[in-house]
């Protein structure tokens, strides 16, 4: 089991970046990294918690 974070499902409709990782926080940093990288966002405590609702199990 592995947790799925795409990007598209926070309203980002134009990336089409999937992230996956084993764990919560793996995960984080890498939406994190991605965030800074791609989009120029530093995710917050905010954005952080609204993230982790759209997160799926895969
Ligand atoms: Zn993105």
């Amino acid at each position: 089991m592995a947790l799925e974070f795409a990007c598209s499902r926070v309203g980002v409709t134009d990336c089409r970046t999937v992230a996956v990782a084993d764990t919560a926080e793996e995960l984080l940093a890498a939406v994190a990294q991605h965030a800074r990288d791609a989009h120029n966002v530093e995710l917050n405590g905010t954005l952080i918690d609204y993230a982790l609702t759209t997160v799926r199990e895969v």
